[in-house]
C-alpha cells in the first residue's frame, strides 16, 4: 500500500520527470496549443513541491496541499485541471493512512470525475481525459497495489498514444479542426508521465 511518504515521493518524482521533460511537453503542445505546456507543468509541480506538508499528514492531505498549489501557481487550461484531480483523489482517499489498489482506482476514478466535470471533455475528444480514463479502468481492475500502479501507467501511455488519430474537440487544440489530427495531445502526454513517476516510486 501507499504511505504519505510514498504519495510525496509520488509528486517529487512527477515534478523531476515534468522538468526532464518539460521541452519534449512544450514541443507537443507547439504543434496543436500554444507550446506552453511543459513550462505551465514545470511550474505547477515546482510549487507542489514546495506545499508538501511536513510531519504525518495523511496520503490524501498531501494530494490536497499539493493540488491547491498546482491550481494557484500553474498558467493554461491544465493547472485548473490537474489542481482539481489532484484534490479529487485526495479527497477520495479521505483520511486513510494507506492506499491499496481499491483505493487508488477509487483515487483515479475521483480525479477523472473531476476533470470531466470543470473541462466538459468526452473520452475520444483528445485531452488528458483519453489517458486518465484508461488509467483510472485498469487500476479499478487490478489486483493489487503494484500491479494496479503498472496497468495504470501502461494504459496512460497507450491512451496517449492513441490521441495522435483523434481530432481535438477541447482546449486550445480544437481550433486547428481537422489538422490537430497525427499529433500527441499534451495533457494526456504529461498524464503518462504522471502515473510513470508513480509506477517508479511504487511498483
Ligand atoms: P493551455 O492550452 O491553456 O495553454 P496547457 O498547454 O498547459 O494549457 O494544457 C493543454 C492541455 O490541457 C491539452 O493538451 C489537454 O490535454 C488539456 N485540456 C485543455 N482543455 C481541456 C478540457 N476542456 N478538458 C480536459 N482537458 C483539457
Ligand atoms: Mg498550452
Ligand atoms: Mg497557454
Amino acid at each position: 500500500a501507499l504511505s504519505a511518504a510514498d504519495v510525496a515521493a509520488w509528486i517529487r518524482r512527477a515534478a523531476e520527470l515534468v522538468a526532464a521533460d518539460a521541452e519534449h511537453l512544450t514541443r507537443l503542445d507547439a504543434a496543436i496549443g500554444d507550446g506552453d505546456h511543459g513550462l505551465n507543468l514545470d511550474r505547477g509541480f515546482a510549487a507542489a513541491v514546495a506545499a508538501l506538508p511536513s510531519g504525518d499528514a495523511a496520503p490524501g492531505k498531501v494530494l490536497i496541499a499539493a493540488g491547491r498549489a498546482i491550481v494557484s501557481k500553474t498558467g493554461g487550461a491544465s493547472g485548473p485541471l490537474y489542481g482539481t484531480a489532484l484534490r479529487r483523489a485526495g479527497k477520495a482517499f479521505g483520511d486513510a493512512a494507506e492506499i491499496d489498489a481499491a483505493a487508488l482506482g477509487a483515487g483515479l476514478q475521483a480525479a477523472l470525475d473531476g476533470v470531466r466535470e470543470l473541462g466538459q471533455a468526452e473520452p475520444g475528444d483528445k485531452t488528458m481525459v483519453d489517458a486518465l480514463g484508461p488509467a483510472a479502468a485498469a487500476a479499478l481492475a487490478a489486483a493489487d497495489l503494484p500491479s494496479a500502479v503498472r496497468a495504470a501507467a501502461d494504459a496512460a501511455s497507450e491512451g496517449a498514444e492513441a490521441t495522435v488519430a483523434m481530432r481535438a474537440r477541447k482546449g486550445r487544440a480544437s481550433y486547428l479542426g481537422e489538422r490537430s489530427v497525427g499529433h500527441m495531445d499534451p495533457g494526456a502526454a504529461s498524464t503518462a508521465l504522471l502515473l510513470r513517476a508513480l509506477a517508479d516510486v511504487a511498483s
